[in-house]
């Protein structure tokens, strides 16, 4: 039996991290059971589906590894139609559904709860198709639906405790559970590797299954992503389109290894290893069932590594969209032309160092090729202080008689100016940082320094000379 898993994304919006998560799973699966991966677009709510959407799907699932070609689909439910409604039609033509009527107010007054599921008041009346008729599932009274699932063991699910759900509208068209396991039927799905979330749906599925006379997939349920108080990630309180942090700065290859450690690690008490090596180790079976942390704090600091782990020469081609402004980036602060691509390669290095997420390039680098520093305020305030203006008169005066412009010569240039002030190198460097860059913290400043060149430095630290007057 060859392997088959689909990915079943929904395009209502942004591409959410937990969902990147189970692509990555079962994309992982497929591979080391020599199966096959789809995809399966469910675009079967026309109310909340947009194209762009599916565009987003499958751009960011390219972007995660999981590429354009290399895998079977998409697929799109919207094209299965034909086949849930013959779906449905079987189940009602084999008695295990019937049509009801019943408003949800209706089994509220019969049942006097609004908690309670159907009642199967319909079940033996007989109904045929007809306006206002959904088609309900009849579930066995008796017995027990024991879900196969390789990370949560055998979930055992009573059959009376599962009410007569609906499997199809007035109008005909499946809903959801129907639409979900007739397109897992029809390609071939031999393992649903999906969200907890729908683990309550699962029993159901399952009865679908067994009703229409095809052997059940394995399941395997991976666990709900929450946030930091535990909270299931949501898309209006958290931070979670896979979008964002691509756009944000995040190295595809740390995103893809910090979601594959959401449950689950490799061996060696190692978080950051090569892409091979999870593939090769990554079982389903060892996902841990409880909810996955996922930590922020720790997939920026895990992004450093992998930033400070590229060549220089790489670091400086993955910059590019925030310094050209490319793509969904926003864009950066300067004119094309102002841009420098030999004054960035220079300081290249030192930023790599001190970066989380690329797009913090550009508040290190900006002050290199704009006309003049965007000043933050409250850090000219802090740096302006008393002395400051003593200070800068003597580091021009000093700088401007130097030989040669270089980190060295302003390093020790500086110093010597501070000392003779009795101040130390960093209380000394702090008025010129701010005059030249804008900004109290930066890349190292003699190199700053010597990147911008000596006429654009002093013109700087003249103006700021002037504005302390
Ligand atoms: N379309 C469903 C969702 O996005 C997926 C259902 C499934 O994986 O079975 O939640």
């Amino acid at each position: 039996m060859t392997v088959r898993v689909r990915f079943a994304p929904s395009p209502t919006g942004m591409f959410h991290v937990g969902g990147a998560r189970s692509a990555l799973q079962n994309w992982i699966y497929a591979k080391q059971q020599g199966g096959v991966f789809v995809l399966r677009i469910e675009d079967t709510d026309a109310a909340r589906n947009k194209p762009e959407w599916t565009e987003g799907i499958l751009s960011a699932l390219d972007w995660i590894g999981i590429e354009r070609g290399s895998y079977e689909g998409p697929y799109f439910q919207s094209s299965y139609a034909g086949e849930h409604r013959a779906a449905a039609q079987r189940l009602f033509d084999a008695g295990r559904a019937y049509y009801c009527d019943c408003t949800r107010e209706d089994v509220q007054a019969r049942t006097g709860s609004q908690y309670q599921g159907y009642d199967g008041f319909h079940r033996d009346k007989g109904l045929g198709p007809g306006e206002g008729r959904a088609l309900r599932f009849r579930t066995p009274d008796e017995g027990e639906t024991v879900v196969v699932d390789l990370i949560r063991g055998e979930p055992t699910f009573e059959n009376k405790n599962i009410e007569d759900f609906v499997i199809a509208r007035a109008d005909g068209s499946a809903v959801f559970l129907l639409a979900n396991v007739v397109d897992d039927m029809t390609m071939g799905i031999t393992h649903v590797i999906r969200a907890e979330e729908h683990l309550p749906n699962t029993p159901k599925q399952q009865l679908l299954w067994d009703a229409l006379g095809v052997k059940p997939p394995i399941w395997a349920h991976v666990p709900v992503v929450v946030n930091e108080k535990r909270q299931k990630l949501s898309k209006r309180r958290d931070k979670v389109a896979l979008e964002a942090y691509r756009d944000e700065g995040y190295l595809a290859a740390a995103m893809r290894n910090y979601l594959m450690l959401l449950g689950w690690a490799p061996s060696g008490d190692r978080e950051i290893v090569p892409w091979s090596v999870i593939e090769e180790e990554f079982r389903l079976e060892e996902v841990h069932p409880s909810p996955a942390f996922f930590d922020e704090k720790k997939l920026r600091a895990f992004n450093g590594d992998y930033i400070r782990a590229l060549p220089v020469v790489e670091f400086i081609a993955a910059c590019q969209p925030w310094l050209t402004g490319t793509g969904t980036v926003a864009p950066p602060p300067w004119q094309p032309e102002e841009f420098d691509p030999a004054a960035f390669a220079a300081v290249a290095p030192l930023a790599q160092t001190r970066i989380a997420v690329l797009s913090e390039i550009v508040p290190n680098v900006d002050f290199l090729f704009l006309a003049d520093p965007l000043i933050d305020e409250a850090a000219w305030a802090k740096a302006m202080k008393e002395g400051a203006a003593d200070l800068l008169d003597a580091a021009i005066a000093a700088f401007d008689a130097l030989e040669s412009w270089d980190a060295e010569s302003l390093k020790s240039t500086l110093e010597a100016v501070g000392v003779e002030r009795g101040l130390k190198l960093g209380k000394a460097q702090a008025p010129v940082r701010v005059a030249v860059t804008g900004r109290t913290v930066g890349l190292p400043l003699f190199e700053s320094l010597e990147v911008l060149g000596r006429e654009r430095a002093l013109t700087r630290l003249r103006a700021a000379r002037v504005r302390l007057v």
